[in-house]
């Protein structure tokens, strides 16, 4: 099999698609980007890297951070985290507020906004706000062993400054004692991991402790133990793409985790990580070329994790 030459193909596929969608408009740094822009990297498992197109341009990773969070929560409080976060799909948009009301303010799931702000939440710890911002500024350099990955401060105040809902979310949540720390704090952490920015190349690198294990082969290093990558990837297959999860697992079948900046990190686990990037959303605010250029990778490679391997 010759990723190369797929990976070549496929962006070659994405560049005619007629159908891309638009990009997330609710702030201008997102609204602004090249929606002809397409990236796709494939880390395998003995290190090599096949890139096409876009893949090394860095872009907004948005919730794709969700899962980087929630790696780094379970790591700060243990299972003890699912007492104040649950692990069902929501079959709602990313940031609905309903099913807050009737579930006690806890969140369905770590990859909705609601969940990933309890997260936050939770990361925040006895920590000042910059302090957990840069424990994830870390990890992630850590895990894709590149340094030059930032956070973008523009994208994170523009966050803040429009986030009515997001912060609504976290008002709510503090009402029926869900959140612990003052809400504005809390955003302030959630919004920054939000506004990491990271080429295709490096978060494959970094989602490579999800096909390995939880072992990151670049250092040779466990992230996290063998059942809970196996968890997290559970999760990302479930509710990583909101209320297009399902979707995504007919159509692609791998853990994903989608991101409004366009994203979308897979996993194929033992054998490959692999992140998309194109900006046109569908309706669900999914990556529309992401998504398609992930269903004709698996059409090519078999490596729909429902396909006999
Ligand atoms: N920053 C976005 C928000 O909080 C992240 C959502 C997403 O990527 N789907 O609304």
């Amino acid at each position: 099999m010759n990723l190369s030459a797929i990976v070549a193909d496929i962006a070659a596929e994405m560049a005619e698609a007629p159908e891309r969608g638009a990009p997330a408009d609710y702030i201008p740094a997102l609204a602004q980007v090249d929606p002809r822009r397409f990236g796709i990297a494939i880390v395998e498992a003995d290190g090599t890297c096949h890139l096409a197109g876009d893949a090394e341009q860095p872009f907004s990773i948005q919730s794709i951070s969700k899962v980087f969070a929630l790696t780094l929560a379970l790591g700060a409080v243990g299972d003890q985290l699912w007492q104040r976060v649950g692990r069902e799909p929501s079959g709602t948009a990313f940031n609905s507020i309903v099913q807050l009301e009737t579930e006690g303010g806890i969140p369905r799931n770590p990859f909705i906004n609601a969940g990933a702000i309890v997260v936050a939440d939770m990361l925040l710890g006895n920590h000042e706000p910059r302090e957990a911002i840069g424990e994830m500024l870390r990890f992630v350099r850590g895990l894709a062993g590149e340094e030059d990955i930032v956070i973008d401060a523009a994208v994170a105040q523009a966050e803040m400054e429009t986030g009515h809902r997001n912060h609504a979310l976290a008002h709510y949540m503090r009402a029926f004692g869900n959140l612990h720390h003052p809400v504005e704090r809390v955003m302030g952490v959630y919004f920054h991991f939000c506004a990491l920015a990271m080429s295709c190349r490096q978060l494959a690198l970094a989602g490579r402790y999800l096909m390995a294990r939880g072992v990151n082969p670049g250092a040779g290093r466990s992230v996290v133990s063998p059942q809970r990558a196996r968890r997290i990837n559970a999760l990302m297959m479930s509710c990583g793409h909101y209320d297009g999860s399902g979707e995504f697992a007919f159509r692609v079948g791998l853990p994903g985790k989608s991101g409004v900046g366009g994203g979308i990190l897979a996993i194929v686990p033992g054998r490959a990580s692999i992140a998309v990037w194109s900006p046109g959303l569908n309706a669900r605010g999914n990556s529309q070329l992401g998504t398609l250029a992930l269903e004709r990778l698996v059409q090519r490679t078999g490596w729909s994790v429902f396909d006999p391997q």
